[in-house]
């Protein structure tokens, strides 16, 4: 086969492939540098209202969430704490962004992830 008919029959544009190695990146350096100085907690988030609560969330029915007052992640570790701490770090870096904006996001960068990138996360 030809490299243009594999082009075409692979399900993802090469654009929407180069935006999720991007906001990888974005994600990964984020990680490492941690430039704006946020620390990333990993504890049972979810059902726990108390802790919700002094976080400024109502619902208790989370796996993550940002305080920014505190400037803190909180990430649930009951499950996918990956798709998790990629949801949060993308509202930090993009703070204006919707919850359905963050969640397409969070669900492009997770359909590109290399194996590599993953143990980068
Ligand atoms: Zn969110």
């Amino acid at each position: 086969m030809d490299r243009k008919g594999m082009q075409e029959n692979c399900a993802c544009s090469d654009r929407s492939a180069r935006r999720a190695r991007y906001l990888t990146g974005r994600i990964i350096a984020f990680l490492r540098n941690n430039n704006e100085h946020y620390r990333i907690r990993l504890t049972r988030l979810r059902g726990n209202t108390e802790l919700c609560a002094k976080h400024g969330m109502t619902l208790a029915d989370i796996c993550g969430l940002v305080d920014w007052d505190e400037r803190l992640i909180i990430i649930d570790v009951q499950d996918s704490p990956l798709n998790t701490i990629a949801h949060e770090v993308l509202h930090v870096l993009y703070p204006d962004a919707e919850e359905k904006e963050i969640v397409e996001l969070e669900t492009l960068v997770m359909e590109h992830l290399s194996d590599g990138q993953a143990v980068s996360l």
